[in-house]
């Protein structure tokens, strides 16, 4: 405002100054055409300005005159907030991005139980796509009536836990809802679907351990209980001894459970190393010496062996694993069966050691759980044979701690093929 003041009172000054000099009217004329540029020198500035405004984030033009003092502080007020602004959206995105990374669903919800948001995560869990669900009642889109239930409820102390079928497949969820804000709501779902595997796995364990040891204890306590009972004249030397021997078959077999359930959890429990190197020949050697004695002559041996072929490992383990697979091929091949043990390297560079036998062979559908512990296809045989339920459970646990492969290739009544195979990176020699 005083910069335009003083231009007019120049141009007074001169149009007074010239025209006491040349007559009045050219003063007059003088003063006029200053005031008619300064008109036209601002329409130009408004012009640019005008054109400035349509692209507002760059700097204002230069030499603006007057209006330098007032679009300066604009544009640093919109800088200030343009600068605030990104630091905000930089600060949502951060958030989002955490809530996108949480190992846990999110899942926002207005006060009329809305879908706004939910995570990656909630959409795998539920099955929910954002962009068709949103705005939609989540009563509608989570359909379980046990859900309905709990989120009529006016509080939530706790979660529920949710059985979901998803994808084909069945999905545990623990659902817990919480209120925020002004009326609104937090649902964070947790995939609890392995947790209640595990736990399922270890009830069923410790209720199969129960079982397997308990009849041989009610068979021993019941042998225990006759003996103390019956007067000692009225048993026969021979009833004695028969009696003696059936104990000593239940502790062995509870010895031998007790035994396959520690070396199982020592599977488990103790780190995988890589071992070193182990003359499989030697081990393969000393199991078909056993086998030849727990066999009695019974089955013809076929013997296939690499002398000097090694790989890396921790010798007991492969020991165990060895003579699992050849003990169970003599306790289910009948008499006079042939038994094929084989160790050599495969074309790719694998070691294998194989037992094929020509003995009762496996139906397709056990195939499968012969690995689960005390699975057994015919209890009453692998009980008469001194089995366990347990030897293919460790020799798995063996080969995955080697990275060796066990396959199983049986046809029932035509007996069968189990195979350990070493990767090339476990050679030794
Ligand atoms: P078990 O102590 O009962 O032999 P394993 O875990 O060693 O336990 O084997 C599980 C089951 O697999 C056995 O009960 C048996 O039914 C079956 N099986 C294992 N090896 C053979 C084989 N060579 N021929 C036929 N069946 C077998």
């Amino acid at each position: 405002m005083i910069k335009t003041l003083i231009s007019i009172g120049l141009w007074a000054a001169l149009g007074w100054l010239i025209g006491s000099w040349l007559g009045a009217n050219i003063g007059w004329g003088l003063f006029s055409f200053g005031l008619v540029c300064m008109i036209l020198v601002s329409g130009l500035q408004l012009s640019r300005i005008s054109r400035w405004v349509k692209d507002i984030e760059s700097p204002p033009p230069p030499s603006l005159g007057p209006w330098d003092e007032v679009l300066a502080p604009i544009y640093r007020k919109l800088r200030k907030d343009r600068d605030n602004i990104a630091m905000m959206q930089r600060h949502v995105d951060g958030i989002m991005l955490a809530a996108e990374a949480l190992p846990d669903g999110a899942i926002t919800l207005n006060e009329s139980m809305q879908l706004t948001w939910c995570n990656q995560t909630a959409s795998e869990h539920i099955g929910l796509n954002l962009e068709t669900d949103r705005n939609h009642s989540i009563l509608n889109i989570l359909r379980a009536p046990e859900f309905a239930r709990y989120a009529r409820q006016h509080q939530w102390p706790g979660p529920i836990l949710l059985h979901l079928q998803n994808d084909n497949q069945e999905k545990s969820l623990l659902v817990q809802l919480t209120p925020y804000g002004v009326g609104q709501f937090l649902i964070v779902t947790r995939d609890v679907t392995q947790v209640e595997k595990l736990e399922t796995t270890r009830k069923d364990f410790v209720a199969n351990v129960s079982h397997e040891l308990r009849t041989p204890l009610t068979v021993l306590s019941g042998f225990l209980e006759t003996l103390r009972d019956m007067p000692a004249e009225s048993l026969s030397a021979e009833q004695k001894a028969r009696y003696q021997n059936m104990m000593l078959e239940q502790a062995q077999r509870m010895q031998a459970i007790v035994a396959d359930l520690l070396t199982l959890s020592t599977l488990e429990s103790s780190p995988t190393a890589s071992g070193e190197p182990v003359e499989m020949a030697d081990i393969i050697h000393k199991a078909l010496q056993q086998g030849q004695i727990l066999s009695e002559g019974q089955h013809v041996f076929v013997e296939n062996i690499a002398q000097d072929l090694c790989v890396t490992g921790i010798e007991t383990e492969l020991a165990s694993a060895v003579s699992n697979l050849l003990t169970n091929a003599i306790r289910y091949t009948p008499k006079d069966g042939t038994i094929t043990v084989s160790w050599y390297l495969t074309e790719s560079g694998h070691a294998c050691y194989s037992v094929q036998d020509t003995g009762i062979g496996i139906a397709s559908q056990d195939l499968p759980r012969l690995t689960e512990r005390f699975y057994r296809v015919d209890r009453g045989r692998s009980r008469a044979t001194g089995g366990t339920g347990l030897g293919l459970a460790i020799t798995k646990h063996v080969a995955m701690r080697h990275n060796a492969e066990l396959t199983i290739h049986s046809r029932f009544g035509a007996g069968s093929l189990f195979s350990l195979t070493f990767p090339p990176s476990r050679l030794a020699r």
